[in-house]
């Protein structure tokens, strides 16, 4: 059998298959220096859950801790993963660091047998399950062999986390991976629900101190008590106080309501610490740019051909599809926009699946009658290269968080188009911030109604004219600029996280 070495521990399940994974040596048990109450560089094992919306903010967590405040970080990768664009960044990260050690965590018969108790339901959200429910088994002797300082555990997986870290006596922080907003929703949901009664329906939530959450923007799972999504999500809601503290991608000055009233406790009382530490870059761009080029992605070399500013970028993410007739009509928007755009589609919600045609997809003669000044792909795109490109004016996007991030990073407008779960409340905080503009009524996943090609392509000429919309754009990157720069708030924030890991502070706050 193969022997790993510390720096790449494997932990099974009993009733594991997957051949590729092998049980860890005894060697790879043995604690090691990352517990540092007192000095040196804490190790920070980070465990995601699934998706490249929750994989992406984590790796930017690792480098950013890695190569700017001096940790030694490790990454759970929970195998096999859910979709290709998930195996293949992971196998980017530890080629570019390998300083980040990998843990890999193999899943195989519990994602099986998760599936078939919740038939239908998105493999993303029955991969958290599978997660949560290995994490007692395999989490903690994954926690006591890395001699851990500090387990930072993805928000899908909080509530079975903390107990786990907890029993061990490692400090556990969770990492959310969407909006302030957002958290101070999920926080303030238990409360909301004991008060209101479960039977009842959910209806506005006003979260105090933050605003009134519309019924219309609420998550659309979280109107069935039995949803899978739904249990998770309360269950996680209800462990945030048990946790050592809590970090965002976010930063204040976009959210400075939602900041304000974790912090002052008026959300619910008893939460830890909030640390604001985002918005993460995820690589050397200019490096990451080259790459794509070089990879013969064409998308940065039609990119380089067109004039500033003058291409939308249209992107609904990378875990879900837009129905056929919503592709027909979208298609139809930007060609009567008479705008240049490069548009990446997806014709299903995992990649691996994705096996219809742009043809198919797109209606015949489609390429053809925008040749030149439309490019559409199926492939992954470098979002946050793309966005940061000078030709590029504004962003069609469905607002998953890490979008809203990337878009605030580079300055592009957006035009918010949310689709489902946390991404009406997000492009509640663009319109807010001015950043970009949302058109409330366009329908969402579960709600009648296609939105028309005219009014797609009056709305994407008008974003692109905003002069106001630009400029508000241009200052928020400013502002998330000085946030993560050295002594930023967000900067701030996260060496406080790191001195916490390393003093040890964080486990005598330990509740
Ligand atoms: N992404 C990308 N290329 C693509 C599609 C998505 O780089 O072709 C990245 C995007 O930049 C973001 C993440 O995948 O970092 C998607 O996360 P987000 O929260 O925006 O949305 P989700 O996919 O989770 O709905």
């Amino acid at each position: 059998m193969e022997q790993h070495t510390y720096h790449e521990p494997v932990l099974v399940g009993a009733r594991l298959t997957d051949s590729k994974c092998s049980t860890m040596s005894s060697a790879a048990l043995q604690p090691t220096s990352g517990d540092c109450p007192g000095g040196g560089a804490p190790h920070i094992v980070l465990l995601p859950s699934a998706g490249m919306g929750h994989l992406v903010p984590f790796t930017s967590l690792a480098i950013a801790l890695s190569t700017g405040h001096g940790c030694d970080v490790s990454l759970v990768t929970a195998l096999p993963t859910v979709s290709s664009a998930e195996s293949r960044h992971i196998a980017a990260l530890f080629a570019a660091f390998p300083a980040v050690r990998r843990l890999k965590l193999c899943l195989a018969s519990f994602d099986a047998s998760t599936s078939s108790e919740f038939p239908g339901a998105d493999p993303f959200y029955v991969r958290y399950e599978s997660l949560r429910r290995s994490a007692p088994l395999l989490l903690g002797p994954l926690l006591a062999g890395a001699s851990a300082s500090a387990l930072v555990a993805d928000i899908a997986l909080a509530s079975v986390a903390i107990p786990v870290a907890r029993e061990l006596r490692v400090p556990c922080y969770v990492f959310f991976t969407a909006s302030i907003t957002m958290l101070s929703f999920k926080a303030y949901f238990p409360t909301y629900l004991d008060a209101n009664g479960a039977g009842h329906g959910i209806g506005d939530v006003d979260v105090p101190g933050v605003y009134r959450i519309p019924k219309c923007s609420v998550p659309q799972a979280l109107h069935d008590p039995y949803n899978l999504f739904t249990r998770q999500f309360v269950a996680n809601g209800r462990a945030l106080t048990e946790a050592n503290g809590l970090l965002v991608n976010a930063f204040d000055a976009l959210e400075p309501e939602a900041v304000a009233a974790l912090q002052g406790g008026s959300v619910v009382t008893g939460l830890p610490p909030v640390f604001a530490v985002g918005p993460l870059v995820l690589v050397n761009l200019r490096e990451a740019g080259e790459a794509a080029k070089e990879q013969g992605n064409h998308y940065m070399a039609w990119l380089d051909r067109q004039p500033a500013r003058s291409v939308v970028y249209v992107s609904f993410g990378s875990r879900k599809a837009l129905a056929r007739d919503q592709i027909g009509e979208l298609a139809a928007g930007l060609e009567a926009s008479g705008c240049r755009f490069l548009w990446v589609v997806k014709g299903a919600v995992v990649d691996r699946d994705d096996a219809a045609g742009l043809g198919d997809l797109l209606g015949e003669g489609f390429l053809e009658r925008v040749e030149g000044r439309g490019l559409v792909t199926k492939s992954w795109v470098e979002q946050d290269v793309v966005l940061r490109h000078p030709a590029v004016g504004l962003f069609v996007s469905h607002c998953g968080w890490n979008s809203v991030t990337e878009a605030a990073s580079s300055g592009v407008p957006v035009l918010a188009w949310p689709r489902f779960a946390d991404q009406r409340v997000n492009a509640g905080v663009v319109a807010r911030c001015g950043a970009g503009v949302w058109v409330e009524r366009w329908s969402w996943e579960g709600e009648d109604g296609v939105v028309g090609a005219e009014e797609i392509a009056e709305k994407v000429k008008a974003a692109m004219a905003d002069e106001k919309v630009m400029e508000k754009a241009a200052s928020v990157r400013e502002a998330a600029a000085a946030a993560v720069a050295d002594g930023g708030t967000s900067y701030r924030s996260l060496a406080e996280f790191v001195r916490r890991c390393r003093d040890g502070t964080a486990a005598s706050n330990a509740p």
